[in-house]
């Protein structure tokens, strides 16, 4: 894939970013993540000539510390298997590192830095006192018994346990790690340093978890939307919707969008999408939430309601509609597919995933005056509930369902709030520069943080 040539006007974000793509030329994904943030930041960093002394951007880039191990399960037929698991620590400057665990086979180091790094922004960004990180292993969880996973992830823990802690680092789940992952983790980590403590979010409810936090990321990316379109003053009401992916994030934010008046009219996974003009209500969303549960495909859908249409191989993004939530995984709408959604009419592009859209495509969309969202400010609701369920298992309290999501829409609001004010102040444009907003925001508090804390 080409790396975008990024306009970097900022000397020493420039002096930054061309060192940084001679050392890391192999991580792509990385790359992407950190030119767009050091393009978008040159407007702040014009403004802040005492950073480069402490040398903050050089330092920001970095991760503090890469662990990498090996992960030796065995199979059901007793076959020895050995997997990479990783753990990036990228940045304590505002709280613990914080940041999600991804069991799938395109796990790499390049992938967990590009994550990790959006996950400081992201996690700043929440208001929170949550620094970043991001972790996992190159396991593909499709296929393989409920006895293998457990075990794999009983052999994933017994290294990482030494690395974290409530203070020092506290993972939670991404894609391919769900609530049974997390508590197969959480008793495995208990079994060994013999601590009960809210060392992992996404717990079940019976042991430290938070109501919401399964919603939290769809939920919390529609709140997000609801503020953009309120911004040019219109709602989700009648607003015809198309969402890729069909996992958790989808999942929700499908339920959301329903409640809000929208429709609808898409799901996919790795095997395609469905097409439901009629829209994905309550009733159908329930059936796609069981089939999915059984590890069933997205076609499943058409046994129980056939008026649907199912496109193999196909994504969604040349379908007709006002608004679109790329929900599934990064790498998902590329320039070709950004022509199409301009064509068909989207005015709205939310990423529910991270990083789902390449640089490139972001910038037609802008271009063409979509209102466009990245994924560490719109789907950065999954951390913060995260970050709800830390402080509540420091207080050993649990809070209502009603209590987490006023809490939820309030950090969303804010986040959204907060960016869309930066990116008036920073980056003016015609539709909202949403890009530039959540990067400033975000950058600006762990900038102040690290420069105040000396060079460490
Ligand atoms: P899930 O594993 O629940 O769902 C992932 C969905 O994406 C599935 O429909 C899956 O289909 C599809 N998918 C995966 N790989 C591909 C691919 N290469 N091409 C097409 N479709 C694909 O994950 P989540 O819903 O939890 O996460 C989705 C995205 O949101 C990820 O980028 C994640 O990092 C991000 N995110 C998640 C948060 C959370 O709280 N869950 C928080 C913030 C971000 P299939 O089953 O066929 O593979």
């Amino acid at each position: 894939m080409a790396l975008k040539e990024f306009n970097v006007k900022n000397a020493y974000c420039k002096r930054v970013w061309d060192e940084l793509k001679v050392r890391y030329a192999d991580q792509e994904h990385f790359l992407q993540a950190a030119g767009l943030v050091l393009e978008t930041l040159s407007p702040v960093v014009d403004t802040m000539p005492g950073i480069e002394k402490t040398a903050v951007l050089e330092r920001f880039v970095e991760p503090e510390r890469i662990i990498m191990f090996r992960v030796p399960w065995t199979d059901d037929a007793g076959k020895p298997h050995v997997n990479r698991g990783f753990r990036v620590q990228f940045n304590s400057a505002i709280g613990p590192y914080k940041g999600g665990l991804r069991f799938s086979p395109e796990v790499s180091l390049d992938v967990l830095k590009f994550l990790g790094f959006e996950q400081v922004l992201k996690n700043s960004l929440t208001t929170l006192p949550m620094g970043g990180g991001k972790g996992g292993a190159d396991f593909d969880p499709h296929g393989k018994s409920d006895a293998e996973v457990m075990r794999f992830c009983q052999s994933f823990m017994t290294e990482l346990y030494r690395h974290i802690g409530a203070d020092t680092d506290v993972p939670a789940g991404d894609k391919g790690v769900g609530g049974r992952e997390v508590a197969w983790m959480f008793g495995q980590y208990k079994r060994i340093t013999n601590q009960f403590t809210g060392v992992l979010t996404g717990k079940g409810l019976d042991f430290g978890g938070s109501l919401i936090r399964p919603e939290a990321t769809g939920y919390g990316l529609i709140y997000f939307a609801e503020c953009m379109l309120k911004a040019v003053n219109t709602d989700f009401n009648g607003k015809t919707c198309i969402i890729s992916g069909d996992g958790n994030v989808a999942q929700y934010a499908c339920e959301k969008v329903t409640q809000l008046g929208g429709k609808v009219i898409t799901l996919s996974d790795s095997t395609g999408y469905i097409l439901d003009e009629d829209g994905i209500d309550a009733e159908k969303l329930a059936f796609v939430m069981q089939f999915r549960g059984e590890h069933k495909k997205i076609d499943t859908y058409l046994t129980k309601y056939p008026k649907a249409k199912f496109f193999k191989g196909e994504k969604p993004w040349g379908v007709k509609a006002d608004c679109a939530f790329p929900c599934a995984t990064q790498d998902e709408i590329y320039m070709e597919d950004a022509k199409k959604l301009v064509a068909n009419g989207v005015k709205l592009v939310a990423e529910g995933a991270n990083m789902p859209t390449r640089a490139d495509a972001i910038e037609y969309l802008q271009k063409n005056d979509v209102l466009f969202a990245p994924g560490k400010a719109s789907n950065a609701g999954g951390v913060a509930v995260s970050g709800l369920e830390m402080s509540q298992n420091s207080e050993r309290l649990s809070w209502t369902r009603e209590e987490v999501d006023s809490k939820l829409k309030h950090i969303m609001t804010q986040i959204h709030d907060n960016a869309y004010e930066t990116a008036k102040k920073y980056a003016p444009s015609k539709t909202t520069d949403y890009v530039s907003g959540a990067n400033i925001y975000g950058f600006l508090k762990v900038a102040r943080a690290m420069d105040a804390q000396g060079l460490v």
